[in-house]
């Protein structure tokens, strides 16, 4: 009966929403009197990361076929472990890998599916989850009725809270048949040395307000001085003074970052919807009647070419004296 979670691992560790997904989990687990099962792929060292967030038991499957995303193979693989551990509520993040697996794995088990879910349950019986809506403008509660529940949590609705418990990990050997293979990636590109949007912490994102693609340089500094991935509004891309890939809003990425800094973007419905997310909102704009400073924690009414580069030298300063 154990609660089950997708531990995504990559790059030698697990992803802090892993963690998240950890505590999450061992938070239910205790409300339930029961515990908590990782399945992971061709992870190392797991019991010890995730035994520290209350994972109590990890079930690591090892095999050179699963070295790169395959989503009806994981997702197999994930379901027979629901089998094995009899679970009745299974976890995922809301990564775009987990997204994708998540609901093959509720058809698999004919559960009831929610993505997007927001909090810890509202109730466990009837069972009742918080999930964002209508692009994070609102908020719907959700009903699962089926035996099994499978939900995707979204980034910052929970936290990562430490738990030490002493994991016990075995290996696991889910059967797989080529039809689990019959979608595969032939190649894969990863853009090196910068911090992507969905993994960044940080974000300093940019809007119309800083004029043209030549006077990005000043963000792309302060944003290497926090060790943050650089984002834009659905214009600035649209203009091509930046990369699709950095465009958020409804249209574009979500970014759920500790902190975002929107600089020179006016904060349309359509901009907030992709960023509500977000922990801490930073606002720098000269209109001091933008619509952004109606959902920011910290607001700067002024020109953008002074403030930025005095903020940036301002970080570097603290940097340099707390180093
Ligand atoms: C169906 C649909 C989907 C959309 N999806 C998205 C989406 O996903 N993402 C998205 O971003 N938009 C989206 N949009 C567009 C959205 O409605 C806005 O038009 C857009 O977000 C505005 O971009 P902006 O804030 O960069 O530009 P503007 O609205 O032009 O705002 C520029 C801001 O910069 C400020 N500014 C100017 N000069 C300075 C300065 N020197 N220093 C500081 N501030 C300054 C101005 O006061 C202003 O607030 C969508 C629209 C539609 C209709």
């Amino acid at each position: 009966m154990s609660i089950l979670i997708y531990a995504e691992y990559a790059e030698g560790k697990f992803k802090k929403t892993t963690l998240e997904l950890a505590s999450y989990a061992k938070k239910i687990a205790g409300e339930t009197g029961t515990t908590v099962t990782a399945l992971t792929i061709n992870a190392n060292d797991a019991a010890t990361q995730l035994g520290k967030y209350g994972v109590d038991k990890v079930l690591n499957v090892k095999s050179d076929k699963l070295t790169a995303f395959n989503a009806k193979a994981y997702a197999d693989a994930i379901k027979q472990a629901a089998e094995k551990e009899s679970s009745k509520i299974i976890l995922f993040n809301s990564t775009t890998d987990s997204l994708y697996i998540a609901p093959l794995v509720a058809v698999a088990l004919e559960a009831g599916y929610a993505s997007n879910v927001v909090a810890q349950p509202v109730s466990l019986s009837p069972f009742q989850v918080k999930r964002n809506a209508f692009s994070n403008k609102a908020f719907n509660i959700t009903e699962i009725t089926t035996d099994v529940k499978v939900l995707a949590i979204g980034k910052n609705s929970y936290g990562v809270f430490e738990n030490a418990v002493s994991a016990t990990e075995e290996e696991f050997s889910p059967s797989l048949n080529d039809a689990d293979f019959s979608v595969k990636v032939e190649s894969s590109e990863k853009v090196s040395g910068k911090v992507t949007i969905a993994d960044a912490e940080i974000v300093v994102s940019g809007g119309r307000g800083l004029k043209g693609p030549e006077n990005w340089g000043m963000l792309e500094e302060l944003a290497s001085v926090l060790g943050a991935a650089t984002a834009c509004s659905k214009p600035v891309s649209d203009l091509g003074w930046r990369p699709h890939s950095e465009h958020v809003g409804q249209t574009g990425k979500p970014v759920a970052a500790n902190l975002y800094i929107a600089i020179g973007i006016s904060g349309a419905i359509q901009h907030i919807a992709g960023i509500n997310s977000s922990k801490v909102k930073v606002v720098i704009n000269s209109d001091a009647d933008a619509p952004f400073f109606k959902v920011a924690d910290y607001g700067v009414v002024g020109d953008a070419f002074e403030i930025v580069p005095k903020l940036t030298e301002k970080i570097k300063a603290f940097k340099a004296q707390n180093s």
